[in-house]
């Protein structure tokens, strides 16, 4: 039986078919112990109509080698194509973004040669499940949806790499001083999974604060684990500051799959002319060899292709006068790390990844406590635009509607009380909250709900949705307004 690993592979668009065959090149002067099934992702896939960019039997490719080593695509221009890395992202359930943003000073410039921090961002979830609604003339919704199971796997995640990769710290990122309830759970899980973690320092930053401490110190910062919105914004940050655009690797991992990429594109622009920089796909490369047990090959390949910075030996993209010493095209970059394999880089820190275990980080979910849920009450968003928009008016009508007790206590407008006792001078829009509860907020029956949604017809008006209120072992389960 052959002891090597299978592994998906696909050339891609534009630079992509360059980049994978100095990468290859370089994998197999290394000594990996790889075999590969070729797939072809991207354009021309696109093009044959199938809008996914991946054809059927490249899902069947991923499902059995359960690795994926993918060189940048080309989307082509227009509608109707959907995004390959959602899809992939999404079907397979690659929960964990991974990407390490490294500076290589002097020889890719940058403000802050100190800094190597990983940012590990949730993929799933959050404002990116894409559920939008338009539901007045004037108002759309994006709906944010956070997970308990979802938040633990990240964050669980991000410790146990910061085990295996040796860290010292992890940085959780929310905006719970706004988001209390979704924001708020990410932050608590954060602080429970911590405790397990004691040999590794914990900070929570705030994402406002934490985005502008990562482009004037992101020194300061080693591993940050965040939500997938903040996550997409930060790691675009924390690759510009280091200046390492360019030469980032990422990984997209699962329970089961993973896929490892260049966080450039394709490149349309110096396609076909050997001139692109191979060392994002390598780097993604590198993570993919420690993923699949093989940290020892990973080891020496990220430690020559330091040696061939450190030497001078430089793509065009990154290429100085009077600090470089040759400008070399794709293959030659990648003949120059081959040369220099079993040496370590001098001035920067060598690469040392852990051997004694070599198996994928493998995250394990405690069991869930179901707790006491009660329905206390209902959210009635409304489409309403007469009278001037005068909450007292739409107020008057609604406190009518009376489901054996299930009584309106309150509207918003976009979150803000207007109803009883608003402000004259908050902005009104023609999309409503009305909150029905009864007056001692003890539990209530979807039968009433029924019964109210009824009158609220009946009485007139246009209603978008209903959002019930629960209350969970006793504490109140969803957010007040603000004015409440
Ligand atoms: P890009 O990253 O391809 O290029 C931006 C600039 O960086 C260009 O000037 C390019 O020449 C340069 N560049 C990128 N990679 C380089 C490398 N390895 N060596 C030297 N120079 C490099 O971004 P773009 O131009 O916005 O996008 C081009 C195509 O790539 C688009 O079709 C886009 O949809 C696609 N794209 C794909 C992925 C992916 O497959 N993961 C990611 C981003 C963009």
């Amino acid at each position: 039986m052959s002891s090597k690993t299978k592994i998906t592979v696909a050339h891609g668009d534009g630079i992509g078919p360059e980049i994978m065959k100095a990468t290859l090149n370089i994998l197999e002067a290394a000594g990996a112990q790889l075999e590969y099934d070729v797939i072809e992702i991207g354009e021309q896939v696109y093009l044959k109509g199938i809008s996914s960019g991946m054809e059927p039997k490249a899902f069947d490719s991923l499902r059995e080698t359960k690795v994926f080593l993918k060189s940048p695509i080309t989307t082509p221009q227009g509608g109707g194509f959907k995004s390959l890395n959602v899809t992939t992202r999404k079907s397979f359930g690659l929960f964990a973004n991974v990407r390490p943003c490294k500076a290589y000073s002097p020889f890719v410039k940058t403000h802050f040669p100190k800094t190597d921090m990983v940012i590990i961002r949730e993929n799933e979830e959050d404002l990116y499940a894409g559920i939008e609604h338009r539901q007045t003339q004037e108002v759309y919704q994006c709906l944010k949806l956070i997970s308990q199971p979802g938040s633990e796997k990240i964050i669980r995640y991000a410790f146990e790499y910061a085990k295996k990769y040796n860290r010292k710290k992890v940085t959780c990122m929310t905006k719970d001083n706004i988001m209390k309830l979704a924001d708020g759970l990410f932050h608590k899980t954060f602080d429970e999974i911590a405790k397990e973690y004691p040999e590794i320092e914990t900070d929570h930053k705030i994402i406002d604060i934490g985005s502008a401490l990562i482009a004037e110190r992101p020194e300061i910062f080693d591993v940050i684990v965040t939500l997938n919105l903040y996550g997409d914004i930060i790691s675009d940050i924390a690759a510009q500051v280091t200046g390492s655009v360019g030469l980032g690797g990422s990984a997209n991992v699962g329970a089961e799959v993973a896929m490892f990429e260049a966080i450039h594109g394709s490149a349309p622009d110096i396609a076909g002319k050997d001139m692109a920089n191979p060392s994002g796909l390598l780097n993604g490369a590198v993570m993919m060899l420690v993923h699949i047990g093989q940290p020892e090959i990973a080891e020496k390949i990220a430690n020559a292709w330091m040696k061939t910075l450190e030497d001078g030996i430089h793509t065009g993209d990154i290429y100085q006068e009077g600090l470089s010493s040759k400008k070399v095209g794709t293959q030659e970059f990648a003949q120059a790390v081959i040369e220099r394999l079993g040496q370590l880089p001098v001035n920067m820190v060598p690469a040392v990844f852990d051997k004694s275990s070599t198996d994928p980080i493998n995250i394990k979910l405690a069991p869930v406590t179901k707790s006491d849920k009660k329905l206390i009450g209902v959210d009635v968003f409304i489409d309403w635009d007469k009278d001037g928009r005068d909450p007292n008016s739409i107020g008057e009508t609604l406190r009518k509607a009376d489901a054996n007790g299930l009584v309106l206590q309150l509207i918003t407008n976009r979150g803000i009380k207007v109803y009883p006792d608003g402000m004259r001078e908050t902005f009104c829009t023609d999309h409503w909250r009305c909150r029905f509860q009864k007056s001692d907020q003890s539990p209530i029956s979807h039968a009433q709900i029924l019964d109210l949604m009824d009158q609220v017809a009946k009485l007139g008006f246009d209603f978008i949705k209903t959002e019930n209120l629960y209350s969970f072992d006793g504490v109140r389960a969803y957010s007040l307004a603000q004015g409440e």
